[in-house]
């Protein structure tokens, strides 16, 4: 999936996200012109050697990996290659999220009806930031909800087995508090708040 498909919605998002990658050297003016089309066109081909060199996998998962940044990107290739032994399929749930659709999704439960999904609002979780991706660990079409501890276990089994495959992903079952087994993010060393001042500047973060 071409990247200008993924945010054409929302281009002053993929600005951010292009800069921070190092693609892109225009400002931040949410305009799509000439620079911003040659960031997306170097993302593309970042994206593209890639999915090359480590391989494609289901649909789904391929949509959510298209909204990660290259380096997260690559990161989850990475990680699925190394899943492949693992005895129960795995995909990527979900990925990068712009701010609009952090909104949307962390209106659900509050403001707009159905359950509560996410307790992050707008710029404060690592999906944001292109950066952070969810798994979801399927036995045929039973998929893990983490109910059971056997399930529960099956995702510690999963970072267990990838960790050393892919040394730059933190994993959301270290958190002391809350912890988020099916999630995963690129290890920035920098605290949630000061990943977000860097991507809204432009500046690096991965
Ligand atoms: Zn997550």
């Amino acid at each position: 999936m071409m990247v200008a498909a993924v945010f054409k919605k929302d281009t002053l998002f993929f600005q951010r996200l292009a800069k921070a990658s190092g693609l892109y050297s225009g400002s931040l003016d949410g305009s799509w012109g000439p620079l911003t089309q040659g960031a997306a066109d170097a993302w593309d081909k970042l994206s593209a050697a890639t999915a090359k060199t480590y391989g494609t996998f289901d649909p789904r998962t391929e949509e959510n990996i298209a909204s990660l940044v290259p380096k997260a990107q690559r990161a989850a290739r990475q990680f699925l290659v190394a899943a492949k032994v693992f005895p129960y399929t795995v995909k990527i749930l979900s990925g990068g999220r712009t701010y609009a659709e952090q909104t949307a999704i962390y209106a659900q439960g509050r403001s707009r009806p159905g359950k509560v999904v996410t307790n992050a609002p707008a710029g404060s979780s690592n999906h944001n930031f292109g950066i952070a991706f969810d798994v979801g660990i399927f036995d045929g079409k039973t998929y893990f909800t983490g109910a059971t501890k056997a399930q529960t276990d099956a995702y510690l089994k999963l970072r267990k087995l990838t960790k050393p495959a892919v040394l730059e992903l933190d994993w959301g079952g270290d958190w002391k508090s809350s912890k988020d087994y099916p999630h995963y993010e690129l290890h920035t060393g920098m605290t949630t708040k000061q990943v977000r001042a860097s991507l809204e500047s432009g500046r690096a973060y991965v």
